[in-house]
């Protein structure tokens, strides 16, 4: 969808009042803040496409920001990651920029509030600071240590940030108001110790600033005109304004944070932290397993990522959370594989066919158009012999009228060849067919121009022949989840719903024109669906990921979306 044609979102609203009001489109810089804790999944991917996506709207520059204050959990290697996913969604960023570049100007600035007596160090533990936190409708209650001096917090923050205490036997906490309707009101700590080596700053530091002292004053620092977040930091707001009223200069611009709905999407789950447990028990090889719902697992799986960047607009923003169903971008996927993917036959299920009138050792070399959909594609050349591989269940014995497939006495006309009609067939003893016979019409090779290559069968059979065939390992997912939503569950754990049945390991038989494909190709192996090569792939085992079934289910949604508008 051109991002021109479609209607304002509440975002755009809210920036287009902004530029008849308080800003030029001078002013206007967003950013995209991951925190590096884990590698980013369909809903930061959105969050990606809606900051960038307003970059590009407004010609604005869009900072990627790493939020990384908390050196216990967060890693370079995250970091690697989340810069390979966005470029690779394709967008560029304007700065790098880490809150960690920010430490020292957090530090000078709780500085700042200490001295205005606006801060002070807290000696209770987190247990008892929680007590008095009180609830949404009764107040908390001041801690003892609330009106300590103002060189007696100084002190005691130098002798914190010296390393001179353990964790957790201070913290420094904002002084504002424990009688506040908003509870992240009531005297926020703003700083703890934290003993852990920091991935860029080593062990510079040994207290880290919270989120809510970090977060909008790097949106100060950087001079991000809209700071957008997802819902759940509505009630953060408030902080969000309050700290930067302590430190707000006219002359510069002032950040505003506004919210949007987090991206749910069905059965699967949404939240680093679970995509963790589901890596550390070994239900996915990784996160770049193609099950999981992580950009660098749907690339692996072979995603396109205009299909993400399209599933993220049709879907756009909303004010309330709700859960977008899978086959909308499993939908986003096949369109954007149909345009793009070259067309190949293989057989999964193989079942012997040979053809008794065929000259035995024979073969020939059939064109085969490459895409379609895709003028340039051109052709290539598929080899055709008396021997080959259709799918087992392309053939019955006997069928009614509406088996388009083979039966016998029937025709049907193979893929880029011939018609053939199914004479009989062998059966193991168990009854099952292990081979059929055919004789081919041999003047009705496909493009041959004669009279009998346009005539018009009603089936049509993809097929490898067998002295050529190639074998490849070929990955078929399922979903993760049984379950639509397994995290919206009060008192189950959402690793109840996992599918255990997700991964189908197959042996398939491919053209020999699949031979020299190389880590990521993307194919349409016809009648079957969008497949892609795994990097586990070694030098004679290709492994293939099914990346998604050629049907959809998209009728469905495409209803449900149309009663909804
Ligand atoms: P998680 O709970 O998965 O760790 P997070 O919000 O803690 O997610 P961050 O790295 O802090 O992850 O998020 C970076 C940005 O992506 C934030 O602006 C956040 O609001 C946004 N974001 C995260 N998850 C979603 C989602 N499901 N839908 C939309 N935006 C999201
Ligand atoms: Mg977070």
């Amino acid at each position: 969808m051109s991002d021109t044609k479609r209607a304002l979102n509440f975002i755009e609203h809210i920036i287009e009042d902004d530029l008849g009001n308080s800003h030029t489109k001078d002013d206007l810089r967003f950013r995209f803040p991951p925190e590096p804790n884990g590698f980013l999944h369909v809903g930061h991917a959105s969050s990606i496409c809606l900051n960038f996506g307003l970059g590009e709207r407004y010609k604005a520059p869009v900072n990627l920001r790493f939020d990384d204050t908390n050196p216990a959990k967060e890693e370079k290697e995250f970091v690697e990651a989340i810069k390979r996913d966005v470029e690779w969604l394709g967008f560029k960023w304007d700065k790098e920029c880490y809150a960690s570049d920010y430490f020292q100007q957090l530090f000078d600035w709780a500085v700042e509030l200490i001295k205005a007596g606006k801060a002070y160090v807290d000696s209770q533990s987190s247990e008892e600071i929680a007590k008095q936190k009180g609830t949404p409708t009764d107040p908390g209650s001041n801690s003892p240590f609330r009106n300590r001096s103002v060189e007696e917090n100084m002190g005691l923050f130098m002798q914190m940030k010296n390393g001179d205490f353990e964790e957790g036997e201070h913290v420094l906490r904002a002084k504002i108001d424990m009688a506040s309707s908003n509870m992240l009101m009531r005297d926020p700590i703003i700083y703890r110790v934290v003993k852990s080596a920091h991935h860029r700053t080593g062990n510079d530091w040994c207290i880290y600033p919270m989120y809510d002292w970090t977060h909008g004053q790097s949106d100060y620092i950087e001079q991000v005109s809209h700071s957008l977040c997802t819902l759940e930091f509505l009630p953060h707001r408030e902080l969000y304004d309050w700290f930067l009223d302590q430190l707000y200069e006219e002359s510069k611009l002032r950040p505003k944070q506004r919210e949007f709905a987090r991206r749910n999407l069905s059965h699967t789950v949404v939240s680093k932290r679970k995509l963790l447990r589901l890596v550390e028990e070994g239900v996915v090889t990784g996160w770049d397993d193609p099950r999981m719902p992580t950009i660098s697992g749907m690339r692996r799986r072979g995603y396109p990522p205009a299909a993400i960047r399209n599933f993220a607009d049709t879907v756009g923003i909303a004010k309330r959370e709700n859960l977008v169903d899978v086959s909308l971008l499993e939908f986003h996927v096949r369109e954007e594989l149909n345009k793009t993917s070259p067309r190949i036959m293989a057989v999964l299920n193989p079942l012997k066919v040979v053809i008794t009138n065929y000259p035995d050792g024979h073969e020939e070399w059939l064109d085969a158009e490459n895409n379609p959909e895709d003028e340039t594609a051109g052709f290539r050349k598929v080899p055709f012999g008396r021997e080959l591989y259709i799918e087992q269940d392309d053939f019955k014995e006997q069928a009614n009228r509406k088996f388009f497939r083979l039966k016998l006495g029937g025709e049907v006309r193979l893929k880029n060849g011939y018609i053939i009609k199914a004479e009989s067939c062998t059966k193991d003893k168990d009854g099952n067919v292990v081979e059929v016979q055919c004789t081919y019409d041999e003047k009705s090779r496909s493009g041959s121009g004669t009279e009998e290559s346009l005539r018009k069968v009603k089936g049509t059979l993809h097929w490898v022949s067998v002295k050529h065939a190639y074998e490849i390992e070929v990955r078929v997912y399922d979903r993760l989840f049984k379950d639509e939503n397994p995290d919206g569950h009060k008192d189950v754990d959402f690793m109840e719903f996992v599918n255990e049945n997700s991964l189908t390991i197959i042996k398939g038989l491919v053209e020999p024109s699949v031979k020299e494909a190389k880590v990521g190709d993307k194919f349409q192996f016809q009648r079957l669906g969008y497949f892609n090569v795994d990097e586990d792939s070694i030098e004679g085992n290709l492994v293939f990921n099914r990346t998604a079934p050629l049907r959809d289910s998209w009728a469905k949604i495409s209803t449900e979306i149309n009663n909804k508008n």
